[in-house]
């Protein structure tokens, strides 16, 4: 009997000492307002905390790198220097890369591709001086970062990506980036995109041994290219060529060094 009465004696506290933490979970410091105090709430919470005060700093080193790293360098739009900016490049690269977003450097995406130095996205979008209402098309998509800068100056940009798992991802990260009207397709951008040409202005973001006819073709009389060209193993000239009639104005700015363009461009290289 008396082992029976201590048993539920027992059971008893051990059911108030069970029911104590969930009862303190309704109590706030300040007092004036009851929310659940339960363990997912307020993982919840301080992930939120995290992830805005991680936005701050990502904000912070944003304006940096414009500052140091491309004003200083000379770009002086004032339009493109707003669109680097506005455009989140932390969003465009993997979770692990996020903390080197806004570093002075390429850096790594899926399949051995890289996203270009800001101060090369920043500089070539003001070479081509981009008017509102152009239409722009991208060859080499990526993560998506070059044509979410671009979509600030313009609403018509159309970015061609070769490889299906990029096309896709950049996909993700435009829609997640509020460039839902950039639009993207999966091919061989050596062909450019018959559908929506002629093209205002033209950004090869790959290197190639030679213009692609077909870029020059769906390229507007009056229109901008921009093109790495040369040796695709070592650096390649950032070519400016300005459309005129039949006649090309070639304009070689700088040296650089970018991914090679692949597909057709490549099968002919092996011939
Ligand atoms: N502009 C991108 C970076 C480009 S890296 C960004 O902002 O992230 C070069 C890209 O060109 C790679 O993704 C590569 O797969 C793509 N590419 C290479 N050859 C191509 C081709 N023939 N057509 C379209 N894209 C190509």
């Amino acid at each position: 009997m008396m082992n029976k009465d201590f048993n539920s004696k027992l059971i008893f506290v051990a059911l108030i000492l069970m029911l104590l933490p969930a009862c303190a979970g309704w109590v706030t410091d300040n007092g004036d307002e009851a929310v659940p105090n339960t363990q997912e709430s307020s993982e919840l919470r301080s992930s939120q905390v995290i992830t805005y005060e991680k936005e701050k700093v990502f904000d912070e080193q944003r304006r940096f790198m414009v500052e140091n790293d491309i004003k200083a360098r000379g770009v002086s739009d004032t339009k493109v220097i707003n669109a680097m900016l506005d455009v989140k490049r932390h969003l465009f690269v993997d979770i692990n890369l996020r903390s080197a977003a806004y570093s002075d450097n390429p850096l790594p995406i899926d399949e051995g591709q890289t996203i270009s130095q800001p101060y090369i996205v920043a500089f070539m979008t003001e070479a081509l001086n981009i008017l509102p209402d152009e239409k722009v098309l991208e060859i080499g998509t990526g993560s998506g970062y070059q044509a979410a800068v671009l979509a600030e100056l313009t609403d018509k940009v159309y970015s061609v990506e070769i490889k299906s798992n990029l096309s896709a991802k950049a996909r993700l990260n435009l829609d997640a980036n509020s460039c839902s009207g950039v639009q993207t397709k999966c091919d061989d951008g050596y062909y450019g995109w018959e559908e929506y040409a002629p093209f205002d202005v033209i950004i090869v973001t790959c290197a190639a041994n030679h213009i692609p006819p077909s870029l020059i073709k769906q390229l507007k009389d009056g229109g901008r290219l921009i093109i790495p060209l040369g040796n695709t193993l070592y650096y390649q000239t950032l070519t400016l060529i300005v459309k005129h009639g039949e006649e090309l104005e070639v304009n070689h700015i700088l040296d650089v060094v970018f991914v090679p363009m692949t597909g057709e461009i490549e099968m002919q290289q092996q011939k």
